[in-house]
């Protein structure tokens, strides 16, 4: 078991955790950033990215990735591939240990452990994940202009998705397992006036099918009653919205987090309520979910973890 010393400990690596690893390692901080089970995040899993602003031809999502990781290699910051398992917040210096058991002794913490898009949890997600089923509208919606697609959930981020895939496809299916969405009144009534939206209420997916990737998914209408109707819909992309988990977990203990887990932060910093330990991307953002917007973030907690340092006469 080995005891590494830093100033600024770094947890994820999604676009939040290397933006503060860019900043933090610019202003010789020498910060160590801890990879997590997803090296790179969310956006590793996408396909290609054409909103990150400075790519006018677009980037594929995993070199976006390798690009910001050489970069904060290349200031001095050090990559190790571990996931934290443990956290002590009761007193600085905070020790973070890895599922190694290796422990790290950091004047300061930023977390980055971002969000993870919630699943049905069909076999056939995985199957066809990357080939037609996508957790995100914004990132992969342009890939189905014209065609038609399916988004399941019935909160206010399915009628986002949804909404925002109308004004690109042909059609958009929701499929909404209550008679009622949840979503709020504006939100629904935009749904409702979208002619080229179809809500199909009381409907389950139980699977999808297609040769080479999603041609359509099979619904179960009234699951479990009398009335139970099963049919197909033919579609070429099937979006989940039915939430996201933020990865704070290991976190709960010591910070103030809103029911759904994200950290809370002291905007517009991203102190949390611990000194010291920041919060930057998705895990303490419930709206936005960005590529941008949490490396903007990302930069605000090196940032402030700089200037913490500074006036705790740690640099
Ligand atoms: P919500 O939890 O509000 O909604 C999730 C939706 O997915 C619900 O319709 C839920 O159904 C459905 N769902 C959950 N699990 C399953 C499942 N296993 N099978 C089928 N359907 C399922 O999540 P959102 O991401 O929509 O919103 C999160 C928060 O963020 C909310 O507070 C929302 O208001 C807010 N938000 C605000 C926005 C804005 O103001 N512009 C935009 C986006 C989000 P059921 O209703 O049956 O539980």
């Amino acid at each position: 078991m080995e005891e590494i010393k830093t100033r600024v400990l770094i947890i994820g690596s999604g676009p939040a955790g290397y933006t503060a690893a860019i900043y933090a390692s610019r202003g010789n901080l020498k910060p160590i950033v801890l990879e997590g089970p997803q090296p790179g995040g969310q956006l590793t899993q996408t396909t290609e990215i054409e909103n990150f602003p400075g790519y006018p031809a677009g980037v594929q999502g995993i070199q976006m990735m390798k690009d910001l990781r050489s970069q904060a290699e290349r200031f001095g910051a050090r990559v190790i591939s571990r996931l934290i398992t443990e956290v002590d917040f009761s007193k600085r210096p905070y020790v973070c240990t890895d599922d190694r058991g290796d422990r790290y002794v950091a004047e300061s913490v930023i977390i980055a452990t971002g969000a993870s898009a919630k699943y049905l949890g069909l076999d056939d997600e995985v199957k066809y994940n990357g080939l037609g089923v996508s957790a995100c509208a914004t990132c992969d919606g342009f890939f189905y202009r014209n065609r038609t697609v399916a988004v399941v959930g019935g909160g206010d981020t399915a009628c986002e998705e949804a909404l925002y895939l109308s004004t690109i496809c042909k059609k958009v299916y929701m499929i909404v397992r209550k008679d009622y969405l949840r979503a709020s009144t504006v939100m629904q009534n935009r749904v409702r006036e979208r002619e080229n939206i179809e809500i199909l209420f009381l409907c389950n997916t139980i699977g999808l099918f297609g040769e080479d990737g999603v041609e359509g998914a099979h619904i179960v209408r009234n699951m479990g009653t009398d009335k139970e109707e099963k049919f197909d819909i033919a579609i070429d992309g099937f979006f989940l919205a039915i939430g996201h988990k933020p990865n704070t977990d290991v976190f709960k203990k010591y910070l103030k987090m809103n029911e759904e887990g994200y950290i809370w932060t002291d905007a517009p910093t991203t102190a949390t309520n611990i000194a010291g330990v920041f919060a930057a991307g998705d895990c303490a953002d419930p709206i936005y979910r960005q590529a941008v917007t949490s490396a903007g973030t990302g930069c605000r907690a090196a940032m402030d973890a700089e200037r913490f340092l500074m006036d705790n006469d740690e640099l």
